[in-house]
């Protein structure tokens, strides 16, 4: 069927393909849907039986319409990022796009990171870094979108700088986005109708109202997509087993020069150069390091991976990309960052190199802890 169906929720062209897209709906859905001349696509029927919202994601040009809209409003912008992934949840160029609103910079998952990490010291890191990558954020706050306990302050401050305006919730997928709504959701609306709207015909730029108190609205946006997380190349199983999910037990080693650390199969981290000195690594609990020789560490990989090393998983070993390099000279106390994974703290100056599966970032950052 050739012909063009939009959803009659939110307006968006209904597509059988990809799940993760606007418009989505399963084939059996979208049959059953023509046949009573009403087709809603799997977000909006979700929202309309369920209450409960979805993440989409879009295209980097509709996003950064998305974007482009939110300069034009009188509005607050909370931005939603992954602690656990700071770097690769932050929006490219955001502080330019929301003109004069202020924005409140929000750290979810802060449930993972170690309770010995102060939470002063948090926020004050994810300011740096927010300016760093100059945006002046009006307040940092940290929550756990899983704990409904945690949503009390953040709405209170949501409720505090929104100053009877508007507020728009914007984030990259994975940073916890929909949980957080959906919190937010079974906390202030209720059983109150929520709203798909699509108020620029001819954009798929839809989005999800939920009325507040005074007449205005908090609106969840769609999200763009960081390619270079792991949890786009890995299996829904490994991805368990990978991406934390509770607090983290750090690890700590003390390494010489010459020698490796593998994270399963998963990534690598070799110490080339430098005094013997810890190192400590934060990754999922879950997640088993071996420590090898440096110099065996190719053929070691080869023969073990998707074996003792897992993940990936032996089923899922052909779909496995390869690991890819990433030198690091390091002067001072430094994290050498898989994203979506975690890191390690290099503690002393040297040369080491982080490894993860090809199109995954490795990146060095100032230590955070
Ligand atoms: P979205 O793409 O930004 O909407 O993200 P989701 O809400 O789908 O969440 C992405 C993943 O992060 C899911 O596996 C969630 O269970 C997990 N997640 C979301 N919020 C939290 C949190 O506060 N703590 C932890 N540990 N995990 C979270």
């Amino acid at each position: 069927n050739e012909e063009m169906i939009h959803c009659i929720g939110c307006g968006a062209l209904i597509q059988t393909e990809n799940p993760t897209e606007l418009g989505y709906t399963p084939l059996s859905a979208l049959e059953k849907g023509l046949e009573t001349g009403e087709v809603y696509c799997q977000r909006c029927f979700r929202l309309r039986h369920y209450n409960e919202i979805q993440d989409v994601s879009l295209t980097d040009d509709d996003f950064l319409r998305l974007l482009n809209e939110l300069g034009q409003k009188d509005a607050l912008i909370v931005n939603v990022v992954d602690i656990f992934d700071f770097n690769g949840s932050l929006i490219p160029g955001l502080h330019r796009f929301v003109g004069d609103n202020p924005v409140l910079l929000v750290g979810n998952k802060v449930d993972i990171l170690p309770k010995s990490l102060k939470k002063s010291k948090m926020t004050q890191w994810m300011r740096e870094r927010a300016h760093e990558a100059g945006l002046r954020p009006i307040d940092v706050l940290l929550t756990s979108a899983k704990k409904a306990a945690e949503m009390t302050e953040l709405l209170q401050a949501i409720d505090h700088y929104r100053e009877g305006r508007d507020v728009y919730v914007v984030g990259v997928t994975n940073v916890g986005k929909s949980t957080l709504i959906n919190q937010i959701i079974k906390q202030t609306a209720g059983v109150q109708e929520l709203i798909t709207t699509s108020r620029f015909p001819g954009t798929t730029l839809d989005k999800i109202e939920i009325p507040l108190d005074d007449g205005h609205f908090l609106i969840d946006t769609p999200g763009i997509i960081h390619r270079h997380q792991m949890a786009h190349y890995l299996g829904k199983k490994d991805l368990k087993i990978v991406a934390p999910n509770k607090e983290i037990k750090p690890k700590s080693y003390q390494l010489n020069a010459g020698q490796t650390l593998f994270f399963g199969g998963v990534a690598r981290f070799d110490f080339i150069q430098g005094e013997r000195s810890s190192f400590i690594a934060y990754v999922a609990n879950d997640v088993v390091l071996h420590r090898t020789k440096l110099e065996k560490a190719d053929a070691f990989y080869q023969k073990h991976v998707g074996g003792l090393l897992q993940p990936p998983r032996p089923d899922e070993l052909a779909d496995f990309p390869e690991l890819v390099r990433f030198e690091f000279s390091i002067k001072e106390k430094t994290d050498i960052v898989f994203a979506g994974l975690g890191w390690i703290t290099v503690t002393k100056p040297g040369v080491v190199a982080g490894w993860a599966p090809k199109g995954v970032d490795v990146i060095k950052r100032k230590a955070l802890i």
